[in-house]
């Protein structure tokens, strides 16, 4: 009979770089198995038609559906924003790294309930994950000055490394919100500043988010988490598995996983426990393959719940044009940001909020700049002189954004589209995807205040950022995002949630999902420190409880 391993983890990105690294250290033999192929410092060039208009370094296969809801038709292409391949999205992520505020863990006491919307405390406070989030700012080795931000949580420990230096464009961003009155300070990112942890500091070269780095001075689970796991001999990695079953024996135990590999051949591995990291879309896309006699609407679905209030974050954004160059192509993705506008404010006629940043999505990729931002004619136009003029600007345009928090609502979600099989022959993700009105109305009440930071900065055009990408209506939402959470919730109701606070199925004993799917509210911060920090809880606990025999 095929080894039995301690732990399989499925997917090796944010959550399950992370539990890997923690449970090969532990001592325990991990099997690892991650649907993309590796991809390393010689693949990481700054080619943006490839990396980021084609999207071909870093999940060439992926394939889903998008509909509006459940009344809508479904189009089939690439929305999620994501990286199928060793080390998953982190791997070309931008770094922002925040901690949630403590309010953002019981949303439903503190608001209310909103109807429409499916909103819930988390079972665990923020003094709980505190420690976690220490632990992951240190080995992500994150750099900033946390004293800056007076609406920020409260933190124990200051960050490891410095900030790093201001850039022309997000000086012109803070002169502009200290006018308002607001605090702006440096955001915190998980990209070295010196030296740090055997990885070289930041070479502000400007293809930075959506590209790897070609020198890990961005820190990622590729770079940080899986070269130490791999050094303990403890991990067995496939690459090119994908997963397409978690079976079940007659007790209703997984006993680990069935994957294809490139070529197609089936392959099984056995373990005692079973961490699904397949990321928001990935896992429920799993569970709701995984149908059994047992478990006939998927793996630890018996409360229904599996894939539904998905949340992306939501980001109304400013473009800003200067007399003088900013210089906004170099450096990598946000320098400044600032949070005094953060807080819920019944007076504005929504909940919730988010943190405003300077960044430059946009105006450090000449040709989304000029493709993306083209079709919004309130900036320049998309042919002829317009379009001369407007990549003209572009040393000279800055962008502002906010990362606002998004209402879960019970029938977005992932599930099974009926039709589009992949490569494979698998049942591909169908996305469901609309806005509650509270996002609307929070969108257009920040879009009228990054109006008035970009021109009390000097701008000298001001315009949305209303692309058909980013913007959203009682008609239109955003199709795909790279902030995907929600869709696997934990609480302690097996009845309204998935996990159990440990991220344990409540159902199946052995089954754990340590990804951004078990988040129950999104707060309005980019997730991954989050994600990190929560994965190192659940490994502290299985760890524990495992040496007591008691899991
Ligand atoms: C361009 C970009 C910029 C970003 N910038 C930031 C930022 O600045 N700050 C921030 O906080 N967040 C950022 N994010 C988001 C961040 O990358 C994600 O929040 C984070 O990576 C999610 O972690 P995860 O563990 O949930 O999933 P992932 O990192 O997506 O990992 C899932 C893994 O599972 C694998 N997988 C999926 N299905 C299967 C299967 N069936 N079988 C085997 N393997 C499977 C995938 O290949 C992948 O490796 C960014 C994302 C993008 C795309
Ligand atoms: S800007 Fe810095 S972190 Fe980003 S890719 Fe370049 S060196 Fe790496």
């Amino acid at each position: 009979m095929a080894e039995e391993y301690d732990v399989c983890v499925i997917g090796t990105g944010a959550g399950g770089g992370v539990m890997i690294d923690q449970l090969t250290a532990a001592g325990f033999r991990v099997v690892a198995l991650e649907r993309g192929g590796r991809v390393g410092p010689l693949d990481f060039d700054d080619d943006e038609l490839k990396n980021v208009i084609r999207d071909q370094v870093f999940s060439p296969h992926q394939l889903e559906t998008y509909r509006f809801d459940a009344e809508s038709d479904s189009i089939t292409g690439r929305f999620s924003h994501l990286a199928h391949c060793v080390g998953g999205t982190m791997t070309h992520w931008a770094a922002w790294s925040w901690r949630f505020r403590p309010d953002d863990f019981e949303v439903l006491s503190k608001e209310g309930p909103l109807a429409g919307a499916n909103l819930a405390d988390w079972p665990i406070s923020y003094d709980e994950l505190e420690p976690f989030y220490t632990k992951a700012e240190q080995d992500f080795g994150v750099a900033g000055d946390h004293t800056m931000n007076p609406f920020g949580a409260p933190q124990k420990t200051p960050l490891p490394n410095p900030r790093h230096p201001e850039r022309v464009s997000a000086k012109k961003f803070a002169a502009g919100a200290k006018k308002l009155g607001y605090h702006p300070f440096p955001v915190p990112k998980a990209i070295n500043s010196r030296p740090y942890g055997g990885r070289p500091r930041c070479m502000y070269g400007g293809a930075c988010r959506a590209y790897g780095c070609p020198i890990h001075a961005k820190a990622t689970t590729l770079s940080v988490s899986l070269p130490r796991a791999e050094r303990t001999k403890k991990l067995d990695l496939r690459i090119e598995a994908m997963v397409y079953e978690l079976p079940v024996d007659d007790r209703g135990r997984v006993t680990g996983a069935r994957y294809l590999d490139a070529k197609g051949n089936a392959h099984e591995v056995r373990a005692r426990h079973t961490i699904v990291s397949a990321g928001a879309i990935g896992t429920p896309q799993l569970l709701l393959l995984s149908k059994s006699n047992r478990f006939p609407d998927g793996l630890a679905n018996g409360s229904g719940q599996v894939g539904r209030n998905l949340t992306f974050h939501h980001h109304p954004s400013v473009v800003g044009v200067f007399d003088e160059d900013l210089r906004t192509y170099a450096g990598f993705e946000s320098h400044a940001a600032f949070d005094d506008l953060h807080a819920s404010d019944p007076k504005r006629g929504f909940i919730r909020g988010g943190v405003v940043g300077e960044l430059n999505t946009f105006t450090h990729q000449p040709i989304a700049y000029s493709v993306v931002l083209a079709g919004d004619h309130r900036f320049g136009s998309s042919w002829g002189a317009g379009l001369k003029d407007r990549i003209r600007a572009f040393p000279r345009t800055l962008t502002l954004a906010l990362i606002g928090e998004e209402m879960p609502m019970e029938e977005n979600g992932v599930d099974l589209d009926p039709e589009v099989e992949d490569r494979f022959g698998l049942a591909v993700p169908r996305v469901t995807k609309r806005h509650h009105e509270n996002d609307l109305a929070m969108y257009e009440w920040y879009e009228k205040k990054l109006m008035e930071v970009a021109e009390a900065a000097g701008a000298k055009h001001v315009a949305p950022g209303r692309n058909p990408e980013v913007h959203i209506s009682k008609t239109q939402a955003q199709k795909g995002n790279a902030h995907n959470h929600g869709t696997a919730r934990m609480g302690n109701d097996p009845s309204r949630s998935v996990l159990d606070r440990w991220c344990r199925s409540h159902e199946v004993p052995n089954l754990w999902v340590v990804d951004g799917s078990f988040m129950p509210t999104t707060g309005g911060y980019n997730p991954t420190l989050t994600i990190l920090a929560n994965a190192y809880r659940v490994a502290d606990h299985f760890i524990r409880e495992a040496k007591k025999g008691s899991i």
